[in-house]
C-alpha cells in the first residue's frame, strides 16, 4: 500500500468524521420535528373532525341545502377542507369543490379505515389543490336510518414543509461553520503532530547521510510530552551513534595508517578473486594506484603464476602458505617472501583471503655482500698463511742449514706477514669507522683542505723518493670544509700510495684541491690525486671500490696490495657526506677524487650521525 503523509491521515479524518456527524445529526432532527409537527397535526384535524361530527350527523337527517352550507362554511372559516363520504364511497358534501363531480372516495387511505369505524389518516399530494394535504377521516352517522359514513378533513402542509426548508438551511449554514471550525482545529492539531515527526525525520536522515559534524537535535519545545520524550530518545540515540561512528572511524583512520604505510606489500582478496584493498608498498611493488584496482579481478593485477597459483589455493583450500616467489619489475628480479592467509568472519565463514609480501631482495642481497666479504677475507688470509706455512715448514725440514736459501725463505715469510698485517690493519681501519659512525663518534672540524694534502704527502715521501716520483701539491689556502682530519688524512695517504705504486719512476703526481658550487649555490671542496700512471681499464670502474677488489690481482699482491685501500677511502668519504670518484684513461693515468660539502662562514663544529 501506499504511504500516505501523516496529516492527510488525521485531516481528511477529522473533517469527514463532523461532516457525517452533522449530516447524521442533521437529518435526525429534520426527520423527528416533522413526525412530530405532523402527529400534532392528526391530533388537531380529529379533535377539528370530533367537534362538527355531531352537528354534520343531524344535519345528515335533514335538507340538503343547510348540509352542503354548514360544511362550506365551516371548512372555509377553519381553513379546512370538509369532505362528508357515505358508506359506498359517494362524496355527499364538500366544503371546497361540487361533490357532484366528485368520484367515488371510497378507496382513499383515509376514508376506508373510518368507513370501518376507525379514525383514518393520510398524507399526500392532492391534486385537486395541488399542494400537500395531512387527511384525516373519521366513522359518522349518516341521514334518517344513521348508516355509517364517513367525516374528512385535510388541510394544507405547506406551511410546515415551508418551515421545516428554512429549519433546513439554518442546519445546513450551521452545519457548515461547524465542520469549517472543525477542519480549522484539526489543520491545527494534525500540523502539531506531524511538523514534530517531520523534524524527526528531518534529524534521522541527517544522522543517516552520516553528517556526523552537524549532528542536529530536535528542538522538543511546543512539544506534547509524549513528542518530546520521543525527540529527547532521538537525541541520545543520536549522540549515541555519532559517539560510536567517531570511534569507528578513528579506528578505521588508525587501521587505514597502520595498512598503508606497513614496509610490506598486502593484498586483500575476496571469495571471488577480487581485490578488495591494496597498500601503498603493494600498489608500488604492481605499479598501480592502489585505489584503482579495488574491486577487479586478480589475474589483471597480479601477473604472477605462482602468486595466482597462491592466491587459488588458499581460497579453494581455506589453508595459509608461506613461499618464496621470484617477481621481475623492469627486468629486475624481486625476491618476496610471501604468506598467503585465510580471512574469516565471526563465524569462520570464508570472507577471502591476505596476501602478504615481504621483499628480501636487499636483505638477500647484504647476505650475499656478506658471504662474499667472508669468502675473501679467509681467501686473502688464507694466501699468505699457506704461504708462511709452506716455508716455515720447508725451514724445518732442513733447508735452515742451508744459510742462503734460509734467509730467502725467512725474507719471504717476512713478507707475507707483513702482507697478513697489512691485511688486518686495513680490516681493523674499516671496521673501526664503521663502529665509530655507529655510535656517532666522528667528529667534523672545520679545517684547511692544504695541510691535509701536505701531511699526506710528508708520509709518502719516502715511497716517492724511492721511485723518484715528483709530488706537487696545488691548493687554494681559502678551501676549508667540515673534516676528520685523521681519517681525511688517512684517505689522501690511500690514493697517493696507489698513485705512487702504480705509475712509473720518474713521473709526476699531483695533488691539487679546489672548490666548485653547484646550481643550487652549495658549495664544494674536491681533493684529487692526478697520476700519469697505467690508468684503469673501463669495465674495472664500477666495481674499483668494492673490498678486496683488484685489477690486476697478482700485481697488486707483489706491490704489497690489500684490495681495501680504495673501500676505505669510500666509506671515509661517505662518513663526511661526500663522495670518491675516479677518471682513468688507460696508458695516460687517473685522477682520483674527493669530494667533500664545503664549510659554511663560521660553521662550528659538527658530529656526523
Ligand atoms: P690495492 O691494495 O690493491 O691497491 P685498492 O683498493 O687501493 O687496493 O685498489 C684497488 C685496485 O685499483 C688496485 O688493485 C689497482 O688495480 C687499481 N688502482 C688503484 N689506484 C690505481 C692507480 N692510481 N692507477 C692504476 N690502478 C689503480
Amino acid at each position: 500500500m501506499r504511504n500516505i503523509r501523516l496529516f492527510w491521515q488525521i485531516f481528511p479524518a477529522c473533517v469527514g468524521i463532523t461532516i457525517v456527524s452533522m449530516l447524521l445529526v442533521a437529518w435526525l432532527a429534520a426527520t423527528t420535528g416533522r413526525e412530530f409537527y405532523i402527529d400534532h397535526l392528526k391530533e388537531e384535524i380529529r379533535e377539528r373532525a370530533l367537534l362538527i361530527e355531531p352537528t354534520i350527523a343531524v344535519l345528515s337527517r335533514g335538507e340538503d341545502r343547510p348540509f352542503q352550507d354548514f360544511v362550506r362554511q365551516t371548512g372555509r372559516r377553519a381553513a379546512t377542507r370538509i369532505t362528508v363520504v357515505d358508506a359506498g364511497g359517494v362524496v355527499l358534501a364538500d366544503s371546497n369543490e361540487d361533490h357532484a363531480l366528485m368520484d367515488n372516495h371510497g378507496k382513499r387511505p383515509e376514508v376506508e379505515p373510518a368507513l370501518a369505524g376507525e379514525t383514518g389518516y393520510a398524507l399526500r399530494h392532492s391534486r385537486t389543490l395541488g399542494e400537500s394535504m395531512l387527511y384525516a377521516a373519521i366513522p359518522v352517522k349518516l341521514g334518517a336510518d344513521q348508516h355509517r359514513g364517513a367525516l374528512r378533513l385535510a388541510i394544507a402542509i405547506t406551511p410546515v414543509e415551508t418551515m421545516l426548508a428554512a429549519l433546513h438551511q439554518k442546519m445546513l449554514a450551521i452545519g457548515l461553520a461547524v465542520t469549517a471550525l472543525a477542519a480549522l482545529l484539526s489543520l491545527a492539531s494534525a500540523r502539531r503532530i506531524s511538523r514534530p515527526l517531520e523534524e524527526m525525520k528531518q534529524g534521522a536522515e541527517q544522522l543517516t547521510k552520516g553528517r556526523i559534524d552537524q549532528l542536529v537535535k530536535i528542538n522538543s519545545e511546543h512539544m506534547s510530552v509524549e513528542m518530546a520524550g520521543l525527540a529527547a530518545s532521538i537525541n541520545k540515540m543520536a549522540e549515541q551513534i555519532n559517539r560510536r561512528i567517531r570511534v569507528i572511524i578513528q579506528q578505521r583512520n588508525e587501521l587505514e595508517a597502520v595498512f598503508s604505510s606497513m614496509a610490506d606489500s598486502v593484498v586483500a582478496i575476496d571469495a571471488d578473486q577480487k581485490i578488495i584493498r591494496m597498500n601503498q608498498a603493494a600498489a608500488t611493488l604492481f605499479n598501480l594506484p592502489s585505489e584503482v584496482v579495488k574491486g577487479k579481478a586478480v589475474e589483471g593485477v597480479i601477473r604472477n603464476a605462482y602468486l595466482l597459483e597462491m592466491i587459488a589455493f588458499t581460497l579453494t583450500h581455506n589453508l595459509p602458505q608461506e613461499q618464496k616467489v621470484t617477481l621481475f619489475k623492469g627486468g629486475e628480479p624481486i625476491l618476496l617472501q610471501t604468506h598467503a592467509v585465510p580471512l574469516r568472519d565471526e563465524d569462520s565463514k570464508s570472507m577471502g583471503m591476505l596476501l602478504v609480501m615481504n621483499d628480501l631482495t636487499k636483505l638477500n642481497r647484504l647476505e650475499n655482500i656478506r658471504q662474499d666479504f667472508v669468502a675473501n677475507v679467509s681467501h686473502e688470509l688464507k694466501t699468505p698463511i699457506t704461504a708462511i706455512k709452506g716455508y716455515v715448514e720447508t725451514l724445518l725440514d732442513g733447508a735452515l742449514d742451508d744459510q742462503d736459501n734460509a734467509r730467502r725463505f725467512l725474507a719471504i715469510v717476512v713478507r707475507q706477514a707483513n702482507r697478513l698485517d697489512a691485511i688486518v690493519d686495513d680490516l681493523l681501519t674499516l671496521s673501526r669507522i664503521e663502529d665509530r659512525e655507529k655510535k656517532e663518534e666522528i667528529r667534523l672540524v672545520t679545517s684547511a683542505a692544504g695541510p691535509v694534502l701536505e701531511s699526506a704527502l710528508q708520509t709518502c715521501a719516502v715511497l716517492a723518493d724511492e721511485k723518484e716520483i715528483v709530488v706537487q701539491v696545488e691548493c687554494d689556502e681559502a678551501l676549508h670544509a667540515p673534516m676528520n682530519l685523521p681519517l681525511v688524512e688517512q684517505a689522501v695517504i690511500n690514493l697517493l700510495k696507489n698513485a705512487l705504486t702504480y705509475s712509473p719512476s720518474g713521473s709526476l703526481v699531483t695533488l691539487r684541491g679546489h672548490g666548485s658550487r653547484n646550481m643550487q649555490g652549495e658549495e664544494f671542496v674536491h681533493l684529487s690525486v692526478i697520476d700519469n700512471g697505467p690508468g684503469i681499464a673501463k669495465e674495472h670502474l664500477p666495481r674499483l671500490f668494492e673490498r678486496f677488489y683488484r685489477c690486476d690481482k697478482s700485481r697488486s699482491r707483489d706491490q704489497g696490495g690489500t684490495g681495501l685501500g680504495l673501500s676505505i677511502v669510500k666509506h671515509i668519504a661517505h662518513v663526511h657526506n661526500g663522495t670518491v670518484e675516479v677518471e682513468s684513461t688507460p696508458g695516460k693515468g687517473s685522477t682520483f677524487t674527493i669530494t667533500l660539502p664545503a664549510a659554511k662562514p663560521e660553521q662550528p663544529a659538527i658530529v656526523v650521525s
